[in-house]
């Protein structure tokens, strides 16, 4: 396993894999890497030759007030799992190389970023959408892992590649949740013993919600409105949003069908924690 730090190396030693004719998958990450990471690296080691990992704390996807100075950072773990899943690169660059003196250029997806988690974090999309574009030009991957649990900034990848033409296929993988369905995230480290334990009834009412609707309900109000009852009465969360949206547009709906999503972002203390569930209606 080789551990790049240089955008100049990294380009030159996946061009040298692509000239010999090998595949190569790509899973980005932000490190403090967990099971949920695991199975995007599983997936994208069945599917390619070459694996490659990136860890990034991008500072342009996080707000003012965000948690960019204290989000986790762990390197020698994430070595360590990396090698477990056989990857065979890690780019890990400085902010320095990702953003030199003078950097200047964002790409920007409009609209499907002004809905869900864009209301409440302006700006973060912009960070995450140039990044990957940075990332997809650096790393040149046939294969983009990506996971369901970020449902949003997964369509706006997609979105991305699509509009910007990148040469590159997007795969979306399940979300991977804890024993009490909890969805893994770096940041449910965050979280105290208690809070961790509330914040079971996010997928909880997830699962109730998709239940109701396969049942035939198809009011958004109806729906939304026994989610937050839940959570509310069950939990110290603090809901941000609950929505449910076009699966492939993220366009909120007045009454439930076709392919959706139903999404949340709920606050437990400072930590604000984002799951998802799809529904075929
Ligand atoms: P992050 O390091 O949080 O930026 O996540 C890197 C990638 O892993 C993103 O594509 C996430 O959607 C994905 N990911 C994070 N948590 C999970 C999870 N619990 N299950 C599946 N994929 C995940």
């Amino acid at each position: 396993m080789r551990v790049i730090r240089s955008v100049k190396t990294m380009q030159r030693l996946v061009a040298k894999a692509r000239r010999a004719g090998k595949r190569v998958g790509f899973v980005p990450t932000m490190g403090a890497l967990h099971e949920g990471h695991a199975s995007l690296l599983r997936r994208c080691r069945r599917e390619n030759d070459i694996v490659v990992l990136s860890i990034f704390v991008n500072p342009k996807q996080f707000g003012l007030k965000e948690d960019f100075a204290k989000y986790p950072r762990r390197e020698r773990d994430d070595k360590k799992l990396a090698k477990r899943e056989k990857v065979d690169i890690i780019f890990v660059p400085s902010v320095k190389e990702m953003y030199p003196e003078g950097y200047l250029t964002y790409i920007e997806v409009e609209k499907i970023t002004k809905v869900l988690c864009g209301k409440s974090r302006p700006g973060h999309f912009r960070g995450v959408t140039t990044v990957v574009g940075k990332l997809l030009n650096i790393v040149m991957p046939d294969a983009l892992y990506l996971g369901q649990k970020d449902a949003q900034q997964a369509a706006v990848l997609a979105w991305m590649v699509r509009d910007l033409n990148f040469p590159v296929s997007v795969r979306i993988c399940s979300t991977v949740r804890e024993t009490g369905g909890l969805a893994m995230s770096s940041r449910n480290e965050y979280l105290t013993a208690d809070q961790r334990r509330e914040a079971a009834v996010l997928y909880r009412s997830l699962k109730e919600a998709r239940q109701s609707v396969i049942a035939g309900n198809h009011s958004v109000a109806a729906t939304i409105g026994k989610m937050r009852s839940r959570i509310r009465r069950e939990s110290s969360g603090r809901i941000d949003y609950i929505e449910c949206v076009a699966a492939d547009t993220l366009a909120p709906l007045k009454r439930i069908q076709g392919k959706i999503i139903i999404a949340l972002a709920v606050w437990f203390g400072k930590t604000r924690l984002i799951d998802n569930i799809i529904v075929r209606a």
